[in-house]
């Protein structure tokens, strides 16, 4: 038989690599169902808490008996509707930029915007960690693909110097699975030397860094020219659905006309950008949520440092803790879970190999006697690591 699927999948499971999909029975909120048990998560993206918001649901119900629910075609044929423009005139605002592009999701704003921009004869160089919509928009692009050594400007150097054609850089703002932060004045000074753009991909960045949520380039205080191309997703932080490109009136019109998955697709639900134009309110002018969300990580690297776990280099609420070992990971997950807690356990190949980690991320809808309850169990639990077989249990990412 040509697609021995039962082979592949079998082989997967051999390896401890086999994937399931908790079946989340609740809406999003620190307090969930999973597969029929009450558990306090902490791996949501839902950072600000505006998922299940009830002004966020009611703009959306509002947005759906004006609007209707379908998008109806492409935004170049009549699918672009004035809650979509109305979106990205505020996210042109809110990124402090001429103007944005809403796009479905961020993997298609990544893929749509690295391939409009270079092609065969350019090069992409990208930061070793990206998130795989990155990679793949690189590889898709058909330009010259090179990765540069975390975070390190000087590598990228090096390999600018290397670089043919129309070179662009691309990086992750906050990176998802370590939570630090790229370093953009660093890597935009290297790139603007050499003549190379900088893209930088903020979907966990808007909305929990800057004073107004703005993100990254708000926190470090760059503009256009250091950052020619801004991603966001709405995904997150925002709490709805969707991405969007923020840069030049050039870079916008350019992508209209040439970004492939902004152009043949159906646009989103035009109720989804009321539901989303709402959020982007509260998100900007409720500064409490992005406050609290400060108290909490203090809380928990207090905590954590206490009970000696190890932490990365994070400011943001992305919190790992890690591990190194896969089957210790799934161990003190199961743990928790064990004790009402949901924390995943991220293995390779998603990060790379003996650095599995339990990545714990938090919300400003968390209370702090909920991280109270985290720490609690961790410090029951952690020291249990060493004396335990590694056994493996059933996985939860
Ligand atoms: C989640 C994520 C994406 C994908 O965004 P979606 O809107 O979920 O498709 C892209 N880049 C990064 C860094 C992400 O974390």
């Amino acid at each position: 038989m040509a697609f021995d699927l039962a082979a592949r999948l079998a082989e997967r499971r051999a390896a401890d690599l086999y994937r399931q999909r908790p079946l989340l029975e609740s809406p999003q909120g620190p307090e969930v169902v999973v597969d029929g048990q009450p558990l306090l998560a902490f791996c949501s993206n839902d950072y600000l808490g505006l998922a299940n918001h009830p002004e966020v649901i009611a703009a959306w119900q509002a947005g759906a008996e004006r609007w209707g629910v379908g998008g109806g075609a492409s935004h170049l044929v009549i699918g672009h509707s004035t809650p979509h423009h109305q979106v990205e005139e505020a996210l042109a605002e809110l990124t402090g930029r001429p103007r944005a592009l809403l796009f479905s999701t961020g993997y298609m704003a990544n893929l749509g915007a690295i391939t409009a921009l270079v092609g065969q004869g350019d090069t992409v160089l990208q930061d070793r960690l990206n998130h795989a919509s990155l990679l793949d928009g690189g590889l898709l692009s058909g330009a010259r693909f090179n990765r540069y050594l975390h975070n390190d400007p000087a590598s990228l150097a090096s390999r600018l110097d290397k670089a043919v054609g129309n070179t662009l850089v691309v990086t992750d703002g906050v990176f998802s699975m370590d939570g630090d932060l790229a370093d953009l004045p660093a890597l935009a000074k290297a790139a603007r030397a050499r003549g190379a753009w900088l893209m930088v991909d903020d979907a966990h960045g808007l909305g929990t860094l800057g004073a107004q949520g703005g993100g990254i380039v708000e926190h470090f205080g760059l503009g256009v020219d250091d950052v020619p191309v801004l991603i966001g997703t709405l995904g997150k932080a925002c709490g709805t659905a969707g991405a969007f490109v923020a840069g030049s009136e050039a870079l916008i019109e350019a992508l209209v006309q040439f970004a492939r998955p902004y152009i043949y697709t159906t646009s989103q639900p035009p109720a989804l950008a009321c539901a989303t134009l709402k959020s982007l309110e509260l998100l900007r002018r409720e500064t409490w949520r992005r406050e609290h969300l400060a108290a909490l990580i203090r809380q928990f690297r207090q905590g954590a440092q206490q009970i000696g776990l190890e932490l990365m280099d994070s400011p943001t609420p992305i919190q790992p803790i890690m591990i190194g070992d896969s089957a210790q990971a799934l161990r003190l997950s199961q743990m928790l879970r064990e004790r009402g807690l949901l924390v995943t356990a991220i293995r390779p190949p998603t990060v790379p190999a003996g650095s599995a980690r339990l990545r714990v991320t938090l919300s400003a809808a968390h209370s702090e006697a909920q991280v109270q309850l985290l720490l609690n169990a961790l410090a029951e639990c952690y020291p249990q690591l060493e004396n335990t077989t590694g056994e493996r249990r059933c996985e939860i990412d």
